[in-house]
């Protein structure tokens, strides 16, 4: 923070004196809102924030037990008796709102430039790169990762400290009247208005209406940044801003800078006539549209910060298309490894090692870190980083650089220390470690991506890579459309379908989902024993597998008379109670106990009390047709006739959950005590209502194998099937229908994406490869090949197959690598 808090500041902040502050007055150093990152408890505020999907009040009691004393608490809380006097809690009616006003007051302290970024696409990206250029002349604070929103903003707020000379922020908003606050807090002097894009956002009415709530940001600000090529940014903000504000740029002469584009095989040039006509030729290592747009903001961001081109050219230098993501890689022997090769300053790494305290449990923590990159004074750097290990119980450290041996003193964990990254390579063994959990984070120049590639298991070129901060959202967006108390079973059936089930329910876990359904009991072991505590309900367990529900404390789905006495009998022996839950065939006619057979219910119900029913529910045919929607009602006054009944031979009312993804959306009315979420979580909205509302959370992606030249007239593939019109090039990409990428896309049907422009599949798909026309498109041989991810519709895929997302999704083979990140 730019300034140490006393409580009598922050008191006078919140305008409200309802606490006695009669203490020597501690300082505030660290205002926090996660109880996970207590690095110094005496020096923390804690604000308890509120939201519909949890409560931050709930761990102020572990919180006092750590030893924060300091607490920013709703005006209703309802002082627990174990909490001692010594505790300071400020009120407020909205601690959210408290929160902004706390970060209003750091900002206002600020008194260097503060740039920011708002608008549809690339907020993010061009904060990363212009932090980078920046940090060629200038300190930079910068948001870290895509912390942008009304709690995200504050935050980022308190990271800028008082050697900062630039502070570089960004500013997304889902729905009117939000950026009025960030404006408050934010009031940049610089503004970027960044791409706005075409697609329907649903928290806004229209096109216009996104672009005047998003300028909000910019009605204080010094000097606003656009593209002129962008016909309505450009039309509203001459219409709605003073003229000597705005700098636009261009492809095209007639604006204040002209940044024209030449690609070459190698690189692209970008050549800037300024208002002077002065000249520059910049060489960026891009070749897509959107990075492209986004390197020449960052252009025009630091030429308006003053900086001179050829410093620009130098940090532009040192950009890669720069991976900002957390990432966690399957590595040898069963250890995991959280790749933050791209991180420099204490912020990122602080959001890495929760990161990891958020990882399944393992053998060790390790840790391989570099020197930091942050300035300001070194040695208390590096006590912060001590302070960080010692909280996050590292059991190894690895450090890599001149000055990481500062860490030494005062930590008692194994330490070992290289001087640069090519002793570590060296002085690294494959095989030692097993079943570990291994950060590695490091400054760029320390090029730590060698160390991730020796560590990383080597499988095939193919990856799917799962967002896990787009399933959090997705999961969120459901949790919006149900009641608080309401709650969410997520279905991690068919290895989260094809997302990968252990890291899948981990993150689920952590979002506290409340349950957890798999298909087999097979599916549910194997969770358990990767450390996952959530109830796991089985839909359809084979009665050779009794022993291990039993073990794995797992609840079978029981769903006829017949099975009810085999696992009646069975729990009779072994003197075990076990929770079941009852499926209900209301007309899906596939598995479950019809209306006809309550009777016989009841009489096994007193027969067995060792099965516990702990959950009734039933399956919709047709929730995502509105064609079904009669039938769909019938089920459900069906399903609430039987549970009634089934409640009163019981005496009590098991769960009830009748709700697919496609439900929640429909049939709100119906969610009863839980629903069952599936393929929503994974970014398909199938009613196509809220399609805008999802993100897609998977990316599948492969390399370019080979690229050939081919004669008009040849033929490529099996059975000469390919042909192209004209001489061209194809490029062979190391994905076929054994990975799961479906023949049906053979000969056109399908494309793909390089280099941000799509190329068609030529030819038949083989097993492990298939062809693509490349004849027009910039690519090279290792170069990445997008098959689907944010951008390309599932369902429209499925569609031209004659699928549906669903089979897409699962059919992602096993061998096909499966990388998580939080974006
Ligand atoms: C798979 C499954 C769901 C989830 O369906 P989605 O359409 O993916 O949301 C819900 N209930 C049952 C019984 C299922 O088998």
């Amino acid at each position: 923070m730019i300034q140490n808090l006393s409580l009598a500041n922050i008191r006078k902040i919140l305008g409200e004196d309802n606490v006695d502050l009669t203490d020597t007055d501690p300082v505030i150093q660290t205002i926090i809102i996660d109880s996970r990152s207590v690095i110094q408890p005496e020096h923390t505020l804690f604000v308890a924030l509120r939201g519909a999907k949890f409560d931050g009040h709930l761990f102020i009691p572990s919180l006092v037990e750590a030893g924060v004393k300091h607490f920013l608490v709703r005006s209703d809380y309802n002082t627990p008796q174990e909490i001692e006097k010594d505790v300071v809690l400020f009120r407020a009616s909205d601690t959210k709102i408290a929160l902004q006003k706390l970060s209003t007051y750091m900002r206002d302290q600020f008194d260097r430039p503060v740039l920011a970024i708002t608008g549809s696409n690339g907020k993010t990206i061009i904060k990363e790169w212009l932090g980078q250029v920046l940090s060629q002349k200038f300190s930079v604070a910068k948001s870290p990762k895509s912390y942008n929103s009304q709690v995200g903003v504050p935050l980022s707020v308190f990271g800028i400290e008082a050697y900062h000379q630039v502070a570089v922020l960004e500013a997304g908003i889902s729905k009117p009247k939000e950026m009025q606050v960030l404006e408050n807090i934010i009031k940049p002097d610089i503004g970027i208005f960044s791409n706005i894009g075409t697609a329907h956002e649903e928290g806004f009415a229209s096109q216009e209406q996104k672009l005047k709530e998003k300028s909000k940001l910019f009605i204080n600000s010094k000097y606003i940044i656009y593209r002129k090529d962008q016909r309505e940014v450009e039309g509203f903000l001459t219409s709605h801003f003073d003229q000597e504000k705005l700098i636009a740029w261009s492809d095209n002469p007639g604006s204040d800078y002209t940044l024209s584009i030449k690609r070459d095989s190698e690189h692209t040039k970008i050549i800037l006539i300024k208002p002077d006509f002065g000249m520059f030729t910049f060489q960026v290592p891009f070749f897509d549209e959107a990075s492209l747009e986004n390197i020449r903001h960052v252009i025009i961001g630091a030429i308006t910060l003053g900086m001179k081109e050829s410093d620009i050219q130098e940090g532009i230098n040192f950009l890669k298309a720069v991976d900002m993501r957390l990432t966690l890689k399957p590595g040898y022997h069963q250890s995991l490894i959280i790749d933050d090769t791209y991180n420099n300053d204490l912020a990122g790494l602080k959001l890495a090692l929760d990161f990891m305290a958020a990882q399944r449990p393992k053998n060790r923590k390790v840790l391989i870190i570099s020197d930091l990159m942050q300035v300001g004074n070194v040695e208390e750097v590096y006590q912060e980083v001590q302070k960080l290990i010692i909280f996050h119980e590292i059991d190894l450290l690895i450090g890599v650089g001149q000055h990481i041996h500062l860490l030494k003193t005062g930590l008692s964990c194994e330490q070992q220390y290289f001087q640069d990254t090519a002793s570590l390579l060296e002085g690294l063994q494959e095989d030692a470690f097993e079943n570990d959990l291994i950060l590695v984070t490091g400054a760029r120049i320390f090029e730590f991506e060698k160390v991730v590639n020796k560590l990383q298991q080597r499988i095939h070129g193919t990856t799917l890579e799962i967002n896990l901060n787009a399933l959090t959202h997705n999961y969120n967006f459901y949790k919006t459309k149900i009641l608080p108390s309401t709650k969410i079973m997520v279905m991690v059936k068919a290895f989260a379908y094809g997302g990968g089930a252990i890291e899948i329910a981990n993150h689920l876990q952590q979002l506290k989902a409340d349950y957890l359904a798999v298909a087999y009991t097979d599916e549910g072991v194997a969770l358990r024993e990767q450390g996952i505590s959530l109830p796991i309900m089985v839909l359809n367990p084979a009665q050779e597998s009794f022993h291990l529900l039993q073990k794995h404390e797992l609840e079978p789905v029981v769903y006829s008379p017949e099975f009810f006495i085999q696992l009646g009998k069975y729990c009779r022996l072994q003197h075990f109670k076990m929770k079941i839950h009852l499926d209900l065939d209301t007309g899906m006619h596939r598995l479950g106990f019809d209306l006809s057979q309550l009777g016989d219910l009841k009489v096994l119900t007193e027969r067995f009390p060792e099965l516990q029913v702990t959950s009734l529910y039933t399956h919709l045919v047709g929730a995502d047709d509105v064609e079904h929607e009669d039938f769909s009602l019938k089920q459900l006054a069906l399903f609430s006739k039987m549970c009634e009944q089934i409640a009163g031979f019981l005496g009590h009312l098991p769960l009830r959950h009748a709700l697919n993804s496609a439900g929640i959306i429909r049939y709100p009315a119906y969610q009863f005590d839980m629903v069952r979420l599936g393929i929503g979580l994974y970014g398909v909205e199938v009613n196509g209502i809220h399609d805008t509302s999802l993100r897609s959370i998977s990316s599948l992606k492969t390399t370019i194998s080979q690229i050939k030249h081919i004669e008009a007239g040849e033929t490529i593939g099996y059975s000469r099937r390919g042909k192209l019109k004209a001489a061209g090039k194809i490029a062979t990409i190391a994905i076929g229908y054994a990975d799961g990428y479906d023949r049906r896309f053979s000969n056109g049907v399908g494309s793909v994406m390089i280099n941000g422009q799509k190329a068609p599949i030529i030819g038949n798909v083989c097993m492990d490869m298939c062809m693509v026309d490349v004849s027009s498109i910039n690519a090279k041989e290792g170069d990445e090949v997008l098959i689907y991810g944010p951008g390309i519709s599932l369902k429209e895929l499925a569609k031209n197959i004659g699928t549906i997302p669903y089979e897409l999704l699962t059919n992602i083979s096993s061998r096909v690598k499966r990388v998580y990140y939080l974006d």
